[in-house]
């Protein structure tokens, strides 16, 4: 779940367009408007230093200590409040599990140096302490960021826009935490910063599930200044999670890489140099993390999907390497039993979704990837995909089940004997 700033609806009285007319490019602009808006607004728009794609590609090709790829992994919400819920899952635990994936999976690679703000026990020290030590000083920057947009509204350089989708306004003191981390993050010199969060949406009752699944990516809007590098990386790693997980089909997240001016993370009013994104992974009702057997590999899957894209970025033939016999950690995978002697839901059923995803069969073939996304859960769609891989390998009388000679030569195929 996002959450915006309330503060944009304060400067409807400046009587701007409420449409959303993106500029071509805003650098021009913002070089006009500090001619016009004369030194006092000039001199905070040169501690914009939005990071280039030039730039954060060279401190990864570089190859020297001083020079890591620093990235930023935000944990959405708060230790003890915020995100949303479903069943026994929680999104602001779930995310501090992905982070954890993400984290050490990027830690594998020495170019990069990786931060995160929060763990299951807490904000960290330094973050915790960052807060404390920095709270009038967040305010009042955040505020002469604003102030500097505002002023670049009145001066018609800057437009408006209305967010496709609604999101849910952050309290004051969030807000403040989420800009903090805005300042932090320029102050500690970040090149990538990435928010983990998990989907939902407002419905009638929130006790069933909902009816959209799939992952989304919050990009900053075109306008704001770290909106170019960001864009070309949400692209990397949008190709690698789409290869496995739908995009999520809400109206609005289409497409998968939404731009939006209000989400703080990605860094409204200018606040983030870095390339800042918020990644909504999927829906909290999804069972594959509603079930804590499927969640830790369901969670372990998309953060290697993020490490491979972000890799894809920096350097695509190591990305090619990394990936060469799998670009998801739900395989290699060894099927012990027979499924149907168990509850059809699970690990196991995880990892059959995906082998049968690599083989083509599934979805199957009417369908797609949100009517059919890898739940580790056993319904109608894995069981005609199973029926379609049955049929391709001559397997009989083991309908709608794994059998033994299914059983085979899933493992022959996809088991760990295989590498
Ligand atoms: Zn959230």
């Amino acid at each position: 779940m996002r959450y915006l700033i309330a503060t944009f609806l304060a400067v409807s009285f400046f009587g701007l367009p409420w449409l959303a007319v993106n500029y071509p490019g805003p650098a021009q602009s913002v070089f006009s408007a500090i001619e016009e808006a004369g030194d006092q607004v000039a001199a905070v728009f040169f501690e914009h230093r939005p990071k280039t794609i030039a730039e954060i590609q060279g401190r990864y090709k570089a190859r020297s200590m001083d020079t890591k790829v620093r990235i930023l992994i935000v944990p959405g919400h708060e230790p003890t409040e915020g995100g949303t819920s479903f069943d026994v899952a929680k999104e602001r635990d779930i995310v501090v599990l992905l982070a954890k994936e993400l984290k050490t999976f990027l830690e594998k690679n020495n170019r990069y140096e990786v931060f995160v703000t929060r763990d299951e026990k807490g904000w960290t020290p330094e973050f915790f302490e960052y807060f404390e030590k920095n709270w009038e000083e967040i305010i009042a920057w955040q505020d002469s960021r604003k102030k500097e947009v505002r002023r670049l509204i009145e001066l018609g350089e800057f437009e408006r826009s209305i967010p496709l989708v609604e999101h849910i306004t952050a309290p004051t003191d969030m807000a403040m935490r989420l800009y903090g981390i805005n300042k932090w993050s320029s102050e500690n010199d970040m090149d990538i910063v990435i928010h983990v969060h998990l989907n939902d949406y407002v419905r009638s009752n929130r006790l069933e599930a909902g009816v959209h699944s799939g992952f989304a990516i919050y990009v900053p809007e075109s306008q704001y200044y770290n909106s170019t590098t960001t864009s070309v990386l949400a692209k990397t790693i949008l190709k690698r999670l789409s290869k496995y997980n739908p995009v999520s089909n809400l109206p609005g997240e289409r497409g998968g890489i939404i731009e939006d001016q209000e989400l703080i993370a990605v860094g409204s009013y200018n606040t983030s140099d870095a390339a800042s994104m918020l990644i909504e992974y999927g829906y909290i009702y999804e069972p594959q993390f509603v079930n804590p057997e499927t969640r830790g590999l369901a969670v372990k899957d998309l953060a290697y999907q993020t490490y491979i894209g972000l890799l894809d970025f920096f350097d695509a033939t190591s990305a090619t390497n990394v990936a060469r016999f799998y670009d998801t950690v739900a395989l290699p995978h060894e099927w012990r039993e027979k499924i149907v002697t168990r509850t059809p839901e699970g690990s196991d059923v995880f990892a059959l979704q995906t082998a049968l995803l690599l083989e083509g069969v599934y979805p199957p073939s009417d369908k797609n990837k949100n009517d059919c996304p890898r739940t580790g859960r056993l319904g109608p769609c894995t069981k005609r995909s199973l029926s379609d891989f049955q049929k391709r390998y001559n397997i009989t009388g083991e309908t709608d089940i794994i059998g033994d000679k299914t059983l085979e030569k899933l493992n022959e195929r996809y088991g760990k004997g295989v590498f």
